[in-house]
């Protein structure tokens, strides 16, 4: 049983000590202490299902323990920067990783995060190009440093930045975007914004596959392939951001992207969660098998990469580039293990399964719910916008809460998100089954109908 302290006195300290701009989902947060596979424990041993521990990119499963061992073992033999000498782990993973994507792109940079993997995408691209406009989509999220919050597109995450050369499309969102589904509509919007707001050459375009933050939009069906046309013949690179589609979560393949039919230039990925950095350089000296096994670290544990092609990876040896944590060989065994998990498991194909299945069920309870304005997304990456209107599309901002708050007093942990903050974010650790989510819809079910 857990004696250590309970959510009030945390709660107390995170006023005190830490930052005022940290937020809890719940009225009355839960104070995890445990993870194993799709459940989260709380203080009182009470189970959760957890629905949202994609968001960490916790796709095998909470201290799924071929992980938790591969970190043991390689933090028992060594952990240290990898920039000074030779080590095992990261080429390793390197060169797994690299098996995974299509085409040229086999040259890994390792990164703590996913906002550093963004960050160096796009200096690579404008080195590579000599140019320095990029153009990201409405509603984007990339990341919180001074580039990647400049692509990023919803005010609620963005401070102060200098938004330097950063141009944002109209968001190609078939529920609420002007054109609906028609992708080809969308992507004149980019020659437009290449023709009358650049020289006419761009360094980039970046976006997401299905953007996560943004709510779940599946990008409308045909974009991305008109895009890529127009940004390469405009003599810029694609970027896609998998932090969050990436590692088999959209199960009909292992990349978002792939989805799309396109290839991209530079791919970024991470398995990171808030904080997790932190809590990982002020502990790295005191990591323990007790300790490890008391994290939701599965793929938790903070890892970033950028993957690109040979070509383009040469820009960085116009300077020195070096990142201290990037790529260290505890967190590159960690992500070698997460992909051995991967396949030995096929939770790709349990993504696509079971993803196809719960999506199959949301959408028979919008038929039931007339809160239910659209339900989305692909595998494992599902969403369900609520509206107080179909016809108006009238955010259901108060009712989300309600819901998700009802939800979790039965068991079952959901995510949030959306401009608006009214669509439920489903992205569980990719063990997740059918009788999951049976569970997690009749409960939405039963939340629903008491509102
Ligand atoms: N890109 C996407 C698509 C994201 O969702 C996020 C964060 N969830 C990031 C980049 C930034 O990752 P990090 O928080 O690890 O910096």
């Amino acid at each position: 049983p857990y004696t250590g302290p309970g959510a009030e006195e945390i709660m107390r300290k995170r006023r005190e000590f830490l930052s005022p701009s940290m937020f809890c989902f719940y009225k009355k947060p839960v104070n995890v202490v445990h993870g194993k596979m799709q459940y989260l424990f709380d203080d009182n041993g009470r189970r959760y299902l957890d629905a949202f521990g994609g968001i960490a990119t916790v796709n095998c499963g909470h201290c799924h323990p071929d992980v938790v061992r591969a970190i043991v073992d390689q933090t028992k033999s060594l952990q240290h920067s990898t920039i000074l000498y030779l080590n095992h782990a990261i080429a390793d993973f390197a060169e797994a990783l690299a098996s995974k994507l299509p085409g040229d792109l086999k040259v890994v940079f390792f990164t703590n995060s996913g906002t550093e993997a963004n960050e160096l995408a796009m200096m690579m691209a404008r080195l590579y190009t000599g140019c320095h406009d990029i153009i990201s989509l409405r509603n984007a999220y990339h990341g919180n440093a001074a580039g990647t919050m400049a692509a990023t597109a919803q005010c609620n995450w963005k401070f102060n930045v200098v938004q330097s050369g950063v141009h944002h499309a109209l968001n190609p969102d078939p529920y609420r975007g002007l054109f609906g589904a028609d992708g080809e509509k969308y992507a004149h919007d980019i020659q437009d914004l290449i023709h009358f707001g650049t020289s006419g050459h761009v360094a980039a375009f970046i976006s997401e596959a299905i953007q996560g933050v943004g709510g779940i939009v599946e990008l409308a069906p045909g974009y991305l392939p008109a895009v890529y046309n127009s940004i390469r013949e405009a003599g810029g690179l694609c970027i896609a951001d998998e932090v969050q589609s990436g590692f088999a979560r959209v199960g009909s393949h292992f990349w978002g992207f792939e989805a799309h039919g396109v290839i991209p230039d530079i791919v970024t990925m991470a398995k990171v969660s808030r904080g997790a950095m932190h809590w990982f350089n002020s502990f790295r000296e005191k990591l323990t098998s007790t300790f490890l096994e008391m994290q939701g670290i599965g793929n938790g544990i903070p890892l970033g990469a950028v993957v690109t092609t040979p070509e383009v990876a040469e820009v960085l040896t116009r300077r020195c580039y070096f990142n201290t944590f990037g790529g260290n060989p505890v967190c590159t065994a960690a992500g070698h293990a997460v992909l051995k998990v991967i396949e030995k498991e096929n939770l790709q194909e349990n993504a696509h399964i079971v993803g196809s299945y719960l999506k199959k069920r949301l959408s028979d309870l919008k038929s039931k719910h007339e809160i239910i304005g659209d339900v989305r997304g692909r595998g494992l990456m599902l969403g369900v916008e609520l509206v107080t209107d179909r016809q108006l599309k009238t955010p259901a901002k108060v009712e989300i809460l309600q819901v998700m708050d009802q939800m979790k007093e039965m068991g079952v942990l959901v995510g949030k998100g959306g401009f608006y903050g009214n669509v439920f974010r489903i992205t569980p650790p990719l063990c997740f089954t059918k009788e999951d989510a049976d569970f997690l819809v009749d409960v939405m079910d039963y939340a629903m109908t008491k509102l």
